[in-house]
């Protein structure tokens, strides 16, 4: 019995890898005609100063509605991207879509207009026409480097090699380069030596539960502090409180993103807050 067991078991796992290979086929699939049929959307959430929230940029965020259906999240299907290598072309888009919202932002909104966040995969660095389709983008739509940050993550440029090189290269364009979900990585100061970074984005799990604990208070002050000595700006991530905003003000929290101040959304409606800010002042 015990080995007809282990039989249906080594079954049932052959077959729960075929399906999902059959899942990833499926999804790399739809992917590619998704792109094809224009079903991929940014939307931006801002990145706000403090203490007054005021929109200083946004950050780029893919949506994916299939058929024009519900959204699937990025989580589920950027992982997809990268492994067929179609992140590649997704990766052009996404930075031409967002630039071209950028340059029509500071079109309309001049000085006032918000800087703009671009995620960049792991896979995207080890492109070497990377900072060329970069400057490409940039030189089309008229918007100044300086306008444009690339969020790259620790894992990406883990070990140097070329994709350490290809940051080298973005930044020399000009463009501000971010670590994003900073602190998580097994090398986050090792990286701050070689890496030319601009903005540490200090990842949610150090926002969270700020709170009553002194522990979690003293790592999101150190975070902070690093940033400042180093001249870089800090930005933390996933603020949902008032109270979590306060204290990050307080612990040297100059730049915040989350929930609390605003959710991802479509270009129309930042210019909507743009508008509306533009009118207060
Ligand atoms: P990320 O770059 O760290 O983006 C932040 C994620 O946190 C976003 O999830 C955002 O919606 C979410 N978030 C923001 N504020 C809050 C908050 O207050 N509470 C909570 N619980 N979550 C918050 P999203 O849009 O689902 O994206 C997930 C990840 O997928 C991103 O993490 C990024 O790694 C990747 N991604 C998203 N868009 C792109 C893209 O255009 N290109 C690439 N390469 N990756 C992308
Ligand atoms: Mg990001
Ligand atoms: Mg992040
Ligand atoms: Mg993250």
């Amino acid at each position: 019995a015990a080995q007809r067991v282990g039989a249906n078991r080594q079954q049932q796992y052959t077959a729960d890898l075929d399906a999902s290979a059959q899942h990833h086929a499926d999804l790399a699939a739809a992917l590619r005609r998704g792109l094809d049929q224009g079903e991929f959307r940014l939307f931006y959430q801002p990145i706000v100063e403090l203490p007054l929230g005021r929109i200083t940029a946004v950050e780029a965020l893919i949506r994916w509605f299939p058929d024009g259906g519900t959204p699937v999240s990025p989580a589920e299907f950027i992982p997809v991207a990268e492994q067929t290598g179609m992140i590649v072309d997704l990766g052009a888009w996404i930075l031409d879509t967002a630039c071209a919202d950028a340059a029509a932002w500071r079109d309309r909104f001049g000085d006032a207009a918000p800087r703009i966040s671009v995620n960049v995969s792991a896979r995207q660095l080890l492109d070497p026409e990377l900072p060329a389709l970069v400057a490409d983008v940039l030189r089309r739509h008229a918007l100044p480097p300086h306008q444009v940050t690339l969020e790259i993550t620790e894992t990406a440029v883990f070990a140097g090699g070329p994709a350490l090189h290809t940051v080298h290269a973005l930044r020399s364009l000009g463009v501000g380069i971010a670590l994003d979900d900073f602190g998580t990585g097994h090398s986050s100061l090792t990286l701050l030596r070689t890496c030319p970074v601009t903005t540490l984005k200090v990842d949610k799990s150090f926002i969270d539960e700020l709170n009553g604990s002194p522990q979690q208070e003293a790592i999101a002050a150190s975070l902070s502090g690093i940033a400042a000595t180093l001249g870089l700006r800090a930005v933390a991530e996933g603020v949902e409180t008032q109270d979590q905003a306060d204290r990050l003000h307080v612990l040297g929290y100059r730049f915040a993103q989350g929930y609390h101040f605003a959710r991802p959304q479509p270009a129309t409606e930042i210019d909507a807050s743009l508008l509306a800010t533009a009118g207060a002042a």
